[in-house]
């Protein structure tokens, strides 16, 4: 790794290994990797590396990175985590957390995301996702997103966005700033709600091992976990890679995993499903390329 000095003393770092800023910790290296520390500087690196590669990364909880690494610059939004509030309407920055954005819900009496506690993403990675769990997804909540298009930033209203299952007109865009609308509610009720699905979700899933959480989208009729449970893949394992035992839906770094063994497992259980069973599973994680 190597570091340099640019875009208003923003340091770059050069060959930075992806696998520290990735939900399943392995992976290659980012050619360049920067965390600007303000909208402004954010949008200065937009506009200074327009028309040139890259990839904007939020707590990296859905992001695979090849073993040959990114051949590009990495814009991590961990230094963009600004939080404020006007009555049930709650302005955040893209790189804040939805465990630091939970807790500020329930400090200040706000209800309505309670199920998204244990999701480890980030509101615009959540926003680009439609996030979403037991039946509910961020887009419910979304008022307003901030978007950089065309070299401006410009503000989109909810009626200008279409969100879909795990998808967003916003995929292409980098988000800054997204605004949701709650309710007003008891602490405590927030808090036994957040314990309630933290514990749902700690029951369902391997949350003791690096993941990416479910690894293919839910389909109309269909749920992949099913799937690959009746077709005896789960626990199937390639080199440090596994098909969870508690949960198929999810691939574990059992420890050594490289992002290639995750790779193998994707592809062959894409193709077995296929073969078996003539159903094309649909990814919902990214791969970087
Ligand atoms: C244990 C575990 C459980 C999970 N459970 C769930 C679940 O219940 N429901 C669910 O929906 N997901 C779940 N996930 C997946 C993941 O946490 C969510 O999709 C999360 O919202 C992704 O946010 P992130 O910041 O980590 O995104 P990243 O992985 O960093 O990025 C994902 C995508 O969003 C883009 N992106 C990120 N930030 C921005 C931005 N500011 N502007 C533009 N594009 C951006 C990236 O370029 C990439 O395309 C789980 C993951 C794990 C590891």
């Amino acid at each position: 790794m190597g570091t340099f000095s640019i875009y208003n003393s923003m340091n770059i770092i050069s060959s930075f290994p992806m696998s520290k800023v990735t939900s399943f910790k392995c992976g290659g290296l980012a050619k360049w990797f920067v965390c600007p520390d303000d909208l402004k500087d954010f949008e200065s690196i937009l506009k200074l590396h327009n028309g040139k590669k890259f990839y904007i990364l939020g707590n990296g909880s859905n992001t695979l990175c090849p073993d040959d690494g990114y051949d590009g610059l990495v814009i991590s939004t961990s230094n963009l985590k600004k939080i404020k509030k006007d009555g049930n309407i709650v302005v955040c920055e893209c790189g804040v957390n939805l465990f630091a954005l939970n807790d500020f819900l329930r400090e200040n009496g706000l209800g309505g995301l309670e199920w998204s506690y244990g999701i480890p993403g980030t509101v615009g990675g959540a926003t680009i996702m439609n996030s979403g769990a037991f039946e509910k997804d961020i887009s419910e909540f979304v008022e307003k997103v901030e978007i950089f298009d065309d070299g401006k930033v410009i503000v989109l209203d909810k009626n200008e966005i279409s969100f879909s299952y795990r998808k967003s007109s916003l995929k292409d865009f980098p988000i800054f700033r997204v605004w949701l609308k709650l309710f007003f509610s008891e602490k405590e009720t927030i808090k036994e709600l957040q314990d309630f699905y933290f514990e749902k979700r700690n029951s369902k899933q391997p949350l003791n091992y690096p993941s990416a959480g479910s690894i293919f989208k839910r389909g109309e009729d269909f749920f992949p976990a099913e799937i690959i449970d009746k077709l005896g893949l789960k626990g199937y394992k390639i080199g440090g890679a596994q098909i969870s035992e508690k949960h198929s839906g999810f691939i574990i770094n059992q420890g050594e995993a490289t992002a290639t063994d995750i790779m193998k497992l994707i592809n062959l259980i894409e193709d077995t499903v296929f073969n078996k069973k003539n159903i094309k599973l649909e990814r919902e994680i990214i791969i970087m390329k």
